[in-house]
């Protein structure tokens, strides 16, 4: 490990300005220096905007503001998300350990890395980081690993519960960088892995997240997050899933669905949602969608059993919200 130069922020001007060429932000650092321990990441500067005004949570007239420094706890438990907005408040409480939910940030949860174990392994080759190195996860380790926007360079999952329900919130994330403020809807943040695995989103250098926006949401009364691992507490997903309904006349008038462990990036189920929309809720048209949800799925070997139970999990998640306990 290097030196490191260390820089605390005291507005979104001088943080960019401080960040150099090779500087990394720190938020809540639950993941940034887990990865500079590993010898993952090696920062030149780390740019400390704990400092800056960025951590509140404001009702406005078009839907809800989250501030990018705001903590994940303090995000799961404001009354306006658990009663506007419960799905998010469920992904986050899935999330982590309660230790790591005091810490972590919006911001940082929104560019969390890959939990690939290629990846947080410097002795293993790894395209995402180091490009062209090659990808073991390939005919490897790959259980953990994705099945959905995959390529011939990287398998690796995006690991987050938040994100997940963020984008079937279709949020907005709006951030600060060199071109000025910028709104990026959530679908367009992040980028599947192609030949550059190593290009994650469509941030640039030193733009920072200053807050996401959740739209006025209409399916707070029938929304779910469902998450499947391995073990029963602070695990990442093998599959998880944001379901919400808005029913009307006994039938499907809008859908969101978007499941996590399964996608390179946060992953909308569009087509599923589609397919949705008219149908008398009930088993049919859950399995339906889940078809079509899944319709692209490429898996390895090793996580093959994430197709069908994806496609289960669609289902419970669904089933949920339309009938009883
Ligand atoms: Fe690296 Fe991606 Fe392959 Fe994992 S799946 S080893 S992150 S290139």
């Amino acid at each position: 490990m290097r030196a490191i130069q260390y820089v605390r922020a005291v507005d979104e001007a001088g943080a960019a300005s401080s960040l150099g060429g090779e500087g990394a932000y720190l938020a809540g650092g639950t993941s940034l220096l887990d990865l500079m321990k590993l010898e993952v990441l090696d920062p030149a500067t780390l740019v400390d905007i704990n400092g800056l005004p960025l951590g509140t949570i404001e009702t406005r007239p078009d839907g809800l503001r989250i501030g990018a420094m705001a903590r994940n706890t303090e995000v799961a438990y404001a009354p306006e998300v658990v009663s506007g907005y419960p799905l998010l408040s469920q992904a986050l409480l899935s999330g982590a350990s309660p230790q790591l939910r005091n810490m972590a940030t919006v911001g940082g949860n929104l560019l969390q890395r890959t939990r690939c174990p290629y990846f947080r392994d410097p002795a293993t080759p790894c395209n995402k980081r180091k490009p062209g190195s090659g990808c073991p996860a390939l005919e490897g380790e790959s259980r953990a690993l994705a099945i959905l926007g995959v390529s011939p360079s990287c398998i690796a999952s995006h690991p987050s519960d938040m994100c997940v329900a963020l984008a079937a919130l279709e949020a907005v994330v709006l951030t600060r960088g060199p071109r000025g403020a910028r709104s990026i809807p959530i679908g367009e943040l992040y980028r599947e892995p192609g030949d550059r695995p190593d290009l994650e989103t469509t941030l640039e250098h030193g733009e920072l997240i200053t807050a996401v926006h959740l739209p006025a949401s209409p399916f707070a009364a029938r929304s779910r997050y469902l998450k499947v691992r391995d073990r029963a507490s602070y695990a990442f997903a093998l599959v998880s899933v944001a379901a919400a309904l808005d029913l009307q006349g006994g039938v499907v008038r809008a859908a969101r669905l978007a499941l996590g462990g399964v996608g390179t990036k946060p992953w909308r189920a569009l087509a599923a949602e589609a397919a949705l929309v008219g149908k008398a809720p009930g088993e049919a048209a859950y399995r339906a969608a889940a078809e079509e949800a899944l319709r692209g799925a490429a898996p390895r070997k090793g996580n093959a059993f994430k197709v069908e139970l994806a496609k289960r999990s669609i289902v419970r998640a669904l089933r949920a919200l339309t009938e009883p306990a």
